[in-house]
């Protein structure tokens, strides 16, 4: 495995190993752990040179306190990627991708006027950037994300629409602890006992998802759920909303013909949580 920060040496190396190969990238924030490894897992078997980027993107941080706290455990995070069989790593510094800050805003209208782009205005600017960036120097063939960022997966298919990014998407489901807490480099910030009340969120989704399948409106559902985590010590709701997984607008009347997601985000002390389950369409 390979490790590279600067720009120039990776775009040379790739060039000069490129040939027949499919180059598949990983993007990550580091702090990797079991969810990242399912990527890793996904890009093997599609493609025959794995990329992962490990970079903590300032930009797409709109709390300082988050980006200043957001774990950082790079000699760990290495081991990892070595024994999980990664190629090349490319690991930035921050001046290394912003050497002045971009001018450049991308507006992803109703895209990001719901669930993350409401509560964390500017956030997915600062995603859609930083993923460009890496396309363009990485070049790959292909492209994993997680499931587990439903909206930021529905924005990245669409920047590639967008662009005529030759591309290939895929969306890889999110991995889980047995408890049903899906695994994130957060989980780390939780305390022994917020690491109990943490599955709530995942038990909160599949309950929704049971009352929509037993025949209970959207509307019953959002308030029910919603009405859950009222008086709940410690945890605290954002949003639980009902979406198509696509325009991830609301929708109001389920079928099952339809494809939705249920999207809950919330905190438990100060560690903010995002999950999501799919309701995919009877075929
Ligand atoms: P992050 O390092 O948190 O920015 O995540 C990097 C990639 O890993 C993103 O595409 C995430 O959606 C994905 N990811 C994070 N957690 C999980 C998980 N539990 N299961 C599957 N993918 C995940």
């Amino acid at each position: 495995m390979v490790v590279y920060q600067n720009i120039s040496e990776v775009r040379n190396y790739l060039k000069s190993s490129k040939g027949a190969k499919n180059i598949g990238l990983v993007p990550t924030m580091g702090a990797l752990h079991q969810g990242h490894k399912v990527l890793i897992d996904a890009a093997k078997a599609k493609a025959d040179l794995i990329v992962a980027s490990i970079f903590v993107n300032p930009i797409q941080f709109n709390n300082a306190s988050d980006y200043e706290k957001y774990p950082v455990d790079v000699d760990n995070d290495l081991g990892l990627l070595k024994a999980w069989g990664c190629d090349i790593v490319f690991m930035p510094q921050s001046n290394e991708m912003y050497g002045r800050k971009p001018i450049v805003e991308i507006n992803h209208g109703q895209l990001q006027k719901t669930m993350e782009g409401k509560f964390k205005p500017g956030h997915f600017n600062g995603v859609s950037i930083v993923v460009i960036k890496l396309l363009n120097i990485i070049q790959p063939h292909s492209v994993f994300f997680g499931q587990k960022d439903l909206q930021q997966v529905a924005i990245i298919r669409q920047l590639i629409e967008d662009f005529s990014f030759d591309i290939d998407l895929n969306v890889v489901p999110t991995s889980r602890e047995i408890n049903g807490l899906a695994h994130s480099s957060r989980n780390r910030r939780l305390s022994e006992k917020e690491r109990k009340l943490a599955p709530l969120f995942h038990e909160m989704l599949l309950k929704g998802k049971e009352m929509l399948l037993n025949g209970m409106t959207v509307q019953e559902t959002v308030s029910t759920i919603t009405a859950e985590f009222d008086d709940i010590e410690k945890v605290s709701l954002e949003y639980f909303e009902i979406v198509d997984p696509i325009t991830m607008q609301k929708i109001h009347q389920f079928n099952e013909e339809q494809s939705v997601a249920l999207c809950i985000a919330g905190s438990i002390g100060d560690v903010r949580l995002i999950d999501n389950i799919l309701v995919e369409r009877l075929s």
